[in-house]
């Protein structure tokens, strides 16, 4: 699946950034300062306004002090069907910070040097976004034979949470798209599949003791890494496992332990531990067996602890799940995706994205978006005008699928 692209399979690139149909929008909406701690109505209004003006109906669902919200816009097909077929395309509003990062450039200002398009949010992903609304004068000029959605969602940094409420509000309305297309930035590449991802912290109690006196205490720390270590144990077992996907970046399933917290002095032997891990799994590799696995390992840990002090224990919280998704490139919306790369070619990857929860609720979803996904998250983020070029031709072949004529 990861055969490299032939590279001149898509129009030629227009010569200047101002030449794109969707330049403009991209300006607009990477001026919106969306960082996930803030707010996204300003943008959200905009772009609500932007679509009404061009007939669609909209609907928002917002988070619970109402400071954010997801946009649900639809465009209804010529002969007045709304909700069933039809096409998503779907992106995050929220972009991450830049607080601490060297910018040689107002973040929230799109600005060209060269052939690359600086800005907060360029690549990761407003851009596609703004190039699908911008299409969207043409395709109505073509008139729609099924509908066309728009999914602008809030808070997807931080775990994908904003686009749950929407998901759940087009399931409760009974709007039935055939698929839904997410432009994360994968180069333009058709990606089919991710690895879903599930995160824990764990809390170990020690107890105290003078770090001369060792038998007298339960050194938290140290029974943490035992256990961050059978991590690296799990870890390595799932690295030479015989059932891999090289379809994947990785082609295996990943635990990870992120962050860890313990010990106040050297001369104390230390009370607390805590430590963050998370999996990021195949989808024939379940994290519940894998937890389960930990916990087990843990609680083995445990006779010998509260042999010292019976109030000592290691506890777990779970952080947060995402799933993943993965119909080996399947789905109707996969074959979309496809002719309007004209490519074959589709690729799986290991970070996690929303495509998984439309998949889930019944609506098959591809991720395929201008930009890489290393340029993301970086001090001068930048997208160049080549994939923005590709994006649009991108579009312009989705409107012989979505469109009459
Ligand atoms: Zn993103």
């Amino acid at each position: 699946m990861n055969a490299p692209d032939s590279p001149c399979n898509l129009s030629p690139s227009p010569a200047r950034f101002e030449d794109l149909v969707g330049f403009e929008l991209i300006r607009r909406l990477v001026a919106f300062p969306t960082v996930s701690r803030d707010s996204n109505l300003e943008l959200i209004e905009w772009v609500r306004e932007y679509v009404e003006d061009l007939g669609a109906t909209t609907a928002l669902t917002f988070n619970d002090d109402r400071r954010k919200a997801n946009l649900f816009v639809t465009f209804a097909a010529q002969d007045g069907n709304a909700t069933r077929g039809g096409i998503v395309l779907s992106g995050h509003t929220d972009v991450v910070p830049v607080d601490g990062q060297p910018w040689d450039f107002n973040p929230f200002e799109a600005t060209i040097v060269g052939q690359r398009l600086h800005g907060r949010g360029v690549t990761d992903m407003k851009s596609f976004s703004a190039i699908g609304l911008a299409f969207v004068p043409e395709f109505l000029r073509r008139g729609l034979a099924r509908p066309l959605h728009f999914a602008l969602s809030y808070d997807e940094e931080i775990g994908c949470i904003g686009v749950r409420r929407l998901i759940a509000d087009v399931v409760a309305k009974g709007t039935a798209p055939t698929g839904c297309i997410i432009g994360e930035p994968t180069g333009m590449q058709l990606v089919v599949a991710h690895k879903g991802k599930k995160a824990w912290r764990c809390r170990v109690r020690g107890h105290e003791a003078h770090s001369s006196l060792t038998p007298q205490g339960v050194n938290a720390v140290q029974i943490a890494c035992d256990i961050v270590a059978w991590i690296g144990e799990r870890a390595r077992a799932y690295r030479v496992a015989r059932r891999q996907d090289p379809a994947y970046d990785v082609p295996f399933t990943t635990p990870h332990v992120g962050v860890i917290r313990g010990g106040t002095a050297l001369n104390i032997v230390p009370r607390d531990c805590v430590f963050e891990f998370e999996i990021r799994h195949l989808p024939f590799d379940d994290p519940d067996v894998f937890f389960a696995d930990v916990e087990r390992h843990a609680h083995s840990l445990l006779p010998a602890m509260q042999a010292v002090d019976p109030a000592t224990f290691i506890e777990f919280d779970h952080l947060s799940t995402l799933p993943g998704f993965d119909d080996d490139g399947e789905s109707r919306i996969a074959d979309i995706g496809r002719a309007c790369n004209e490519s074959h070619n589709m690729h799986k990857v290991s970070f996690g994205a929303e495509a998984a929860l439309f998949h889930n609720a019944g609506m098959p979803a591809v991720i395929c978006g201008p930009g890489h996904i290393q340029q993301a998250h970086q001090p001068n983020e930048w997208v160049s005008l080549e994939q923005l070029a590709r994006c649009e031709a991108f579009m312009r072949r989705l409107a012989e699928h979505v469109c009459v004529a």
